[in-house]
């Protein structure tokens, strides 16, 4: 590429970074304010120590534009509701009174106050707090996290730019306050809403800030004309303001679609725009689009939210061609590195050649350096790196690890007959019920039980070399015989062993399927202070051995009742997981499937005749574009089918899925094809089960009716009174009667009693039958 044309020098950028700090020490000092160890003021200061430790660690790497605002103690969402003074009603004195704990208490509810209720950041794994509106909302500025930020990335004697989320995608996240009707549209208060921005806006600029972001993902999603009419006047009225600093509207995520036109027109400098995997389609709408003159366009070739060494060739021919359609091109990531962990070096444990294929935000942030460097001075100037990275993607391309021909010859023979069951439900259905000799009505529970203080300490002893494998499994034997003798006390029908082994339902299956992955420091925020490991799906997937069997084996040894297999299924294994840029979703889909399969099909020869495949990540994986979720949901439920399509007709196969809304899926759920399907259902009241039978769904169901994310305990009547109403829309043949989600995360006595309860309501229940 000649670089004449880049005469003006690009300029590296990155839309945000991860909060925690090198060694999770935000969360650490968060969880210590909460009990009270650390103050406040300690609170702030290693905040800002880490604020600091990032600015210089991105500006000695070489970022010219750092983002400021983008640091949360919890959430950037709930820091907006601050920032437009958005507190709902039973906040108020709690925020009035302290503003950091009346932050928490929004965050996490109080004694006496529910939080705002969380939910996934657009397809990532990140979740943020809902902000509650209403008619009756009031805003008002309140710049002073915003100001103070940009302030002391100023006085470090950088170029900072303040990031914020922008007003249109903070009022499509948001929903009617409680009280407030289901009808209300929060985007009808932006005009209430501007002016906020605008005073925040004008505050920036007074501040010093030469330019603002403003995020605003949620226009990469399906708008309507009247949303996407919505988004060009608040920008028609923000790049009127005369007081205000440049703007960046920045989208990430996927591609713009019918946005795109609305921001090129609209009165602001520059544009972010996303051009790695499906989003890369932004490149020809720009260019169909005769291009953005006039505008700054900041190119989103970095993946932000994936591990892998970026294409450095690839990445510079896409900024080649931009060069040609707007005024100025910068290098970004596709999006704030949140979603990424630190830093790739520190893992001692992955092998060197395996690890120059892996790129955290540390990794990513030299990446932008490079790419920029080479878009302003030719290609030339990088030649070094740009070798260095066809040498690392050739051993990618070319390693064993990516290339199993055992595993691909599997894979490339798969038919359609291998996903599906070789009977129809109606066959296995009787089959099964002459297998199992269930009653109306059975009782069972989702998997997990109570992960006890002995197994934790269990686990950490595993670690620390305190016990030994043979010890720990001796444990873990101990707490199996205990959930089974408690199930069979309790006169459930179904029995769990409990999973005492897992202590994640993935990254248990990853560590044993070769092509995975585990990262030791690979950290990503989940949700305020909690943090997940993903493991990477790095190369071909297959089991060398079984990986469920013996402990299920060992329940079934201690009872005459049948106990369920329990497998993470193949679309939250890769929803949980960092996946293989390199060959479609599909394509992985499919080995982890086959993987499955073979456990599940050791599951039945072992003499398990119940076998539960977890799908709770099915709806959550669905596409943003509407117009990409039929080929996903095929794969996807293909995959799944392909998992359980190998057992015999009498074998009992059930899924489980947690989210009381699935309307959209609610085909995919009857593509699987699993016998019973347990879903969350208490707190939407059966809601669920209704859909389920608007939409006929042939086969066995377990509304749940017990909602775990409580301490709660229900009532015999209470659950009785929900199973009345699930007969109302499922026969009692087909109604099973369960929790709405697995029990890890409960205590023991209240699921003690709350099971008994539940099975006492399914007998008084049977008894009107
Ligand atoms: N079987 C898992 C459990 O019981 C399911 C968890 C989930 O749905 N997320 O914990
Ligand atoms: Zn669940």
């Amino acid at each position: 590429m000649t670089s004449r044309t880049a005469a003006a020098a690009a300029r590296a950028t990155v839309y945000g970074y991860p909060r925690q700090g090198p060694d999770r020490e935000l969360k650490k000092a968060v969880e210590s304010y909460w009990k009270g160890r650390v103050t406040a003021a300690e609170l702030q200061a290693t905040a800002a120590q880490i604020r600091a430790g990032n600015w210089r660690l991105l500006a000695g790497a070489g970022i010219d534009e750092v983002p400021t605002g983008d640091f949360s103690y919890y959430d950037h969402v709930l820091d907006t509701n601050v920032m437009v003074g958005a507190i709902p009603a039973r906040h108020r004195d709690a925020v009035e009174a302290s503003a950091l704990d009346g932050y928490f208490a929004m965050a996490r509810g109080t004694q006496d106050v529910a939080p705002l209720e969380m939910t996934k950041w657009f397809d990532t794994n990140y979740h943020y707090l809902v902000p509650e509106l209403g008619p009756d909302t009031v805003f008002a500025a309140d710049s002073a996290k915003q100001v103070a930020e940009l302030g002391e990335a100023l006085a470090l004697g950088l170029a900072p730019r303040p990031a914020l989320v922008g007003p249109v995608t903070y009022l499509l996240l948001a929903k009617p306050a409680p009280g407030v009707s289901a009808a209300f549209d929060p985007l009808t208060l932006l005009d209430r809403l501007l002016p906020v921005y605008a005073e925040v806006l004008a505050d920036l600029r007074a501040a010093g800030a030469a330019w603002v972001q403003l995020d605003e993902p949620a226009l990469v999603q399906d708008r309507t004309p009247a949303e996407l009419n919505a988004a060009a006047r608040a920008y028609r009225d923000l790049g009127a303001r005369t007081d205000r600093p440049k703007l960046l509207v920045a989208s990430y995520f996927d591609r713009l679609g019918d946005a795109l036109p609305v921001l090129a027109k609209a009165p602001v400098e520059g544009l972010g725009l996303d051009f790695t995997g499906a989003a890369a389609a932004n490149l020809d709408a720009v260019a169909a689009a005769g291009g953005l003159s006039g505008k700054r366009l900041v190119a989103g070739v970095v993946d932000g939210r994936n591990i892998w060494a970026n294409d450095l060739g690839k990445s510079l021919g896409a900024l080649g061609t931009l060069l040609g359609l707007a005024d100025r091109v910068d290098v970004a990531a596709s999006c704030s590195l949140l979603h990424v962990p630190l830093d790739s070096a520190a893992e001692r444990d992955i092998d060197p050649q395996i690890l120059r294929w892996l790129a955290f935000a540390r990794q990513k942030t030299g990446e932008i350096v490079t790419l920029t460097k080479g878009l302003t001075r030719g290609t030339g100037a990088i030649a070094a790196e740009l070798a260095a990275n066809r040498a690392v993607l050739a051993s990618r391309a070319h390693s064993p690890i990516t290339h199993d021909p055992a595993v691909r010859a599997r894979a490339a023979a798969v038919t359609e007959a291998d996903a599906r069951r070789s009977q129809p439900y109606a066959e296995r259905s009787a089959a099964q019920r002459a297998l199992l000799g269930l009653p109306l009505l059975p009782t069972t529970t989702i998997g997990s039980f109570p992960q006890t203080a002995e197994l934790r300490t269990a686990r950490a002893d595993l670690r620390a070399g305190r016990i030994d494998t043979a010890g720990y499994e001796e444990r873990v034997k101990a707490e199996i015989c205990e959930v089974i003798s408690f199930q069979e006390e309790a006169g459930l029908d179904v029995l769990v062993h409990g999973e005492a082994e897992r202590s994640d339902m993935v990254q248990y299956f990853a560590e044993q399927l070769t092509g995975y992955l585990a990262t030791r420091h690979g950290w990503v925020q989940s949700y305020g202070t909690r943090h997940v490991r993903p493991p990477i799906l790095a190369g071909d997937i297959s089991r060398p051995e079984p990986m469920t069997v013996r402990w299920t084996t060992y329940a079934r040894s201690l009872t005459s009742r049948p106990v369920k297999g329990m497998l993470t299924g193949p679309v939250t294994m890769l929803a949980w997981s960092f996946v293989r840029d390199d060959q479609p979703q599909a394509d992985t889909a499919r080995q982890v499937a086959l993987a499955l399969r073979d456990e599940v099909d050791d599951l039945e020869a072992a003499g398990t005749s119940v076998i539960q495949v977890d799908e709770p990540a099915l709806r959550e994986t669905l596409p943003l574009r509407a117009a990409d979720r039929p080929a996903y949901l095929a794969w996807a439920t293909e995959a799944f089918r392909l998992t359980t399509g190998g057992v015999r007709p009498d074998t009992q196969i059930h899924t489980h899925m947690c989210y009381a809304e699935f309307g959209d899926v609610v085909q995919a759920i009857d593509d699987l094809d699993a016998d019973v399907i347990s879903l969350e259902a208490a707190r939407s009241h059966m809601q669920v089960a209704r859909e389920l039978a608007a939409h006929g769904y042939p086969r066995e169901a377990g509304p749940g009716v017990y909602d775990i994310h409580s301490p709660r305990v229900p009532s015999v009547e209470e659950a009785a009174g929900l199973l009345r109403t699930g007969l109302k829309a499922i026969p009692a043949e087909r109604l099973w009667v369960n929790p709405d989600c697995g029990l890890k995360t409960r205590g023991w006595p209240e699921t003690r009693a709350s099971l008994e309860n539940l099975v006492a309501a399914a007998r008084t229940v049977r008894a009107e039958l």
